[in-house]
Protein backbone atom coordinates (compact mmCIF):
# COMPACT_ATOMS: atom_id res chain seq x y z
CA UNK A 1 0.00 0.00 0.00
CA UNK A 2 1.52 3.32 -1.20
CA UNK A 3 1.34 6.08 1.88
CA UNK A 4 -0.70 8.69 1.67
CA UNK A 5 -1.15 12.22 1.01
CA UNK A 6 -1.66 12.60 4.57
CA UNK A 7 1.71 10.92 5.82
CA UNK A 8 3.40 13.29 2.89
CA UNK A 9 2.41 16.27 3.84
CA UNK A 10 3.41 15.23 7.59
CA UNK A 11 6.73 13.72 6.63
CA UNK A 12 7.81 17.12 4.94
CA UNK A 13 6.46 19.27 7.67
CA UNK A 14 8.62 16.98 9.89
CA UNK A 15 11.48 17.29 8.06
CA UNK A 16 11.64 21.59 7.58
CA UNK A 17 11.34 20.99 11.76
CA UNK A 18 14.02 19.05 11.86
CA UNK A 19 15.92 21.60 9.36
CA UNK A 20 15.37 24.53 11.82
CA UNK A 21 16.18 22.53 14.81
CA UNK A 22 19.66 21.32 13.03
CA UNK A 23 20.44 24.87 11.77
CA UNK A 24 20.45 26.62 15.12
CA UNK A 25 17.24 29.18 14.82
CA UNK A 26 18.92 32.13 13.94
CA UNK A 27 16.73 34.75 12.42
CA UNK A 28 17.51 33.59 8.66
CA UNK A 29 16.14 29.73 9.25
CA UNK A 30 13.68 31.33 11.07
CA UNK A 31 12.09 33.21 7.99
CA UNK A 32 12.92 30.28 5.83
CA UNK A 33 11.01 27.99 8.08
CA UNK A 34 7.60 29.92 7.53
CA UNK A 35 7.79 30.24 4.34
CA UNK A 36 8.51 26.57 3.93
CA UNK A 37 5.77 25.89 6.01
CA UNK A 38 3.13 28.28 4.81
CA UNK A 39 4.30 26.12 1.17
CA UNK A 40 4.09 23.15 2.26
CA UNK A 41 0.66 24.06 3.79
CA UNK A 42 -0.85 25.58 0.60
CA UNK A 43 0.59 22.78 -1.76
CA UNK A 44 -0.77 19.84 0.71
CA UNK A 45 -3.80 21.44 1.33
CA UNK A 46 -4.92 22.16 -1.59
CA UNK A 47 -4.56 18.47 -3.03
CA UNK A 48 -6.38 16.92 0.05
CA UNK A 49 -8.98 19.26 -0.65
CA UNK A 50 -9.66 18.24 -4.11
CA UNK A 51 -9.30 14.32 -3.08
CA UNK A 52 -11.95 14.81 -0.21
CA UNK A 53 -14.39 16.82 -2.94
CA UNK A 54 -14.11 13.93 -5.15
CA UNK A 55 -14.52 11.04 -2.45
CA UNK A 56 -17.53 12.74 -0.90
CA UNK A 57 -18.80 12.21 -4.52
CA UNK A 58 -17.92 15.99 -5.44
CA UNK A 59 -19.13 15.83 -9.23
CA UNK A 60 -17.76 19.23 -10.29
CA UNK A 61 -14.98 20.89 -9.24
CA UNK A 62 -14.02 22.41 -6.16
CA UNK A 63 -14.10 26.19 -5.91
CA UNK A 64 -10.81 28.27 -5.38
CA UNK A 65 -12.43 29.22 -2.36
CA UNK A 66 -12.64 26.19 -0.97
CA UNK A 67 -9.69 25.04 -2.08
CA UNK A 68 -7.59 27.37 -0.09
CA UNK A 69 -9.89 28.08 2.72
CA UNK A 70 -7.33 25.22 5.06
CA UNK A 71 -4.22 26.69 3.87
CA UNK A 72 -5.20 30.11 4.53
CA UNK A 73 -6.50 29.48 7.74
CA UNK A 74 -3.57 27.64 9.65
CA UNK A 75 -1.76 30.37 7.52
CA UNK A 76 -2.91 32.90 9.55
CA UNK A 77 -1.47 31.68 12.15
CA UNK A 78 2.49 31.48 11.07
CA UNK A 79 3.50 35.38 11.85
CA UNK A 80 2.36 34.73 15.46
CA UNK A 81 5.01 31.47 15.35
CA UNK A 82 7.63 33.17 13.61
CA UNK A 83 7.45 36.32 16.45
CA UNK A 84 7.37 33.50 19.26
CA UNK A 85 10.71 31.61 17.28
CA UNK A 86 12.21 34.64 17.50
CA UNK A 87 11.48 35.24 21.07
CA UNK A 88 13.02 31.80 21.86
CA UNK A 89 11.20 28.73 22.17
CA UNK A 90 12.60 25.08 23.50
CA UNK A 91 12.76 22.19 20.79
CA UNK A 92 9.72 20.39 21.81
CA UNK A 93 7.54 23.08 21.61
CA UNK A 94 8.45 24.31 18.12
CA UNK A 95 8.03 20.36 17.25
CA UNK A 96 4.53 20.15 18.64
CA UNK A 97 3.33 23.73 17.44
CA UNK A 98 4.59 23.26 13.95
CA UNK A 99 2.69 20.08 14.29
CA UNK A 100 -0.63 21.88 14.77
CA UNK A 101 0.01 22.96 10.87
CA UNK A 102 -0.79 20.02 9.19
CA UNK A 103 -3.26 18.56 11.85
CA UNK A 104 -5.63 21.04 11.78
CA UNK A 105 -5.35 22.07 8.16
CA UNK A 106 -5.83 18.41 7.55
CA UNK A 107 -9.14 18.58 9.24
CA UNK A 108 -10.15 21.79 7.88
CA UNK A 109 -9.46 20.81 4.05
CA UNK A 110 -11.14 17.41 4.48
CA UNK A 111 -14.38 18.69 5.72
CA UNK A 112 -14.78 21.97 4.19
CA UNK A 113 -14.72 19.83 0.42
CA UNK A 114 -16.86 17.97 2.03
CA UNK A 115 -19.23 20.49 2.56
CA UNK A 116 -19.18 21.55 -1.24
CA UNK A 117 -19.80 18.24 -2.20
CA UNK A 118 -22.59 17.28 0.22
CA UNK A 119 -24.09 21.20 -0.82
CA UNK A 120 -24.15 19.98 -4.34
CA UNK A 121 -26.17 17.08 -3.25
CA UNK A 122 -28.55 19.14 -1.97
CA UNK A 123 -27.60 19.70 1.63
CA UNK A 124 -28.36 23.32 2.87
CA UNK A 125 -27.41 23.61 6.86
CA UNK A 126 -24.67 21.77 8.73
CA UNK A 127 -24.46 22.09 12.39
CA UNK A 128 -21.64 20.31 14.86
CA UNK A 129 -22.81 17.57 16.88
CA UNK A 130 -20.78 16.45 20.12
CA UNK A 131 -20.73 13.53 21.80
CA UNK A 132 -19.69 13.97 25.17
CA UNK A 133 -19.99 10.48 26.71
CA UNK A 134 -17.16 9.72 24.08
CA UNK A 135 -14.76 11.80 25.85
CA UNK A 136 -13.19 11.81 29.34
CA UNK A 137 -13.14 15.93 29.37
CA UNK A 138 -16.22 17.17 27.70
CA UNK A 139 -16.25 19.59 24.97
CA UNK A 140 -15.66 23.38 25.51
CA UNK A 141 -18.46 26.12 26.05
CA UNK A 142 -17.57 27.46 22.73
CA UNK A 143 -17.92 23.97 20.99
CA UNK A 144 -21.23 23.73 23.19
CA UNK A 145 -22.34 27.16 22.05
CA UNK A 146 -21.56 26.48 18.52
CA UNK A 147 -23.74 22.82 18.83
CA UNK A 148 -26.83 24.98 19.18
CA UNK A 149 -26.17 27.21 15.95
CA UNK A 150 -27.80 25.65 12.79
CA UNK A 151 -25.03 27.04 10.11
CA UNK A 152 -25.76 28.04 6.02
CA UNK A 153 -24.35 25.34 4.22
CA UNK A 154 -22.03 27.81 2.53
CA UNK A 155 -20.18 28.68 6.47
CA UNK A 156 -17.23 27.28 6.73
CA UNK A 157 -15.94 24.71 9.11
CA UNK A 158 -13.55 26.15 11.81
CA UNK A 159 -11.95 25.01 14.58
CA UNK A 160 -11.71 26.89 17.72
CA UNK A 161 -8.94 25.30 19.21
CA UNK A 162 -5.87 22.91 18.17
CA UNK A 163 -5.13 19.35 18.72
CA UNK A 164 -8.89 18.34 18.46
CA UNK A 165 -9.62 19.53 22.46
CA UNK A 166 -13.03 18.77 21.68
CA UNK A 167 -12.61 15.47 20.03
CA UNK A 168 -15.38 12.94 19.14
CA UNK A 169 -17.44 15.74 17.17
CA UNK A 170 -19.42 15.13 13.90
CA UNK A 171 -21.12 17.03 11.42
CA UNK A 172 -24.78 16.55 10.67
CA UNK A 173 -26.24 17.98 7.48
CA UNK A 174 -29.80 17.48 6.43
CA UNK A 175 -30.21 16.11 3.13
CA UNK A 176 -33.81 14.97 1.51
CA UNK A 177 -35.60 15.04 5.45
CA UNK A 178 -32.74 12.74 6.87
CA UNK A 179 -29.61 13.70 9.30
CA UNK A 180 -26.27 12.23 7.79
CA UNK A 181 -23.81 12.26 10.44
CA UNK A 182 -19.72 13.03 9.52
CA UNK A 183 -17.23 11.93 12.30
CA UNK A 184 -14.57 15.07 12.67
CA UNK A 185 -11.49 13.14 12.19
CA UNK A 186 -9.83 13.11 15.49
CA UNK A 187 -6.35 12.55 16.48
CA UNK A 188 -7.05 9.41 18.47
CA UNK A 189 -9.08 7.86 15.35
CA UNK A 190 -5.87 9.06 13.24
CA UNK A 191 -3.13 6.32 12.91
CA UNK A 192 -1.13 7.88 10.24
CA UNK A 193 0.07 10.77 12.90
CA UNK A 194 2.17 8.37 15.03
CA UNK A 195 3.67 7.27 11.83
CA UNK A 196 4.93 10.39 10.34
CA UNK A 197 8.18 10.50 12.38
CA UNK A 198 9.56 7.09 11.23
ZN1 LIG B 1 -14.20 22.81 21.96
Amino acid sequence: MGRSKKSYYFAEVYAIIRELLSQGKGEAEIDNFIVNLKLLNEKHLAEISADSYHRSGGAFALSLENAAFAANFVNAYAEGFRLALRAGMDDKQIERRAMMYPTEGFRLAVLNAQRQALHERGARKWRRMLHPELSEAGPCQQCMADAEVLHDIEDPFVEFHPNGVCSQQFLVYTMEGRDIEIPVPSDEADHTRRRWAV
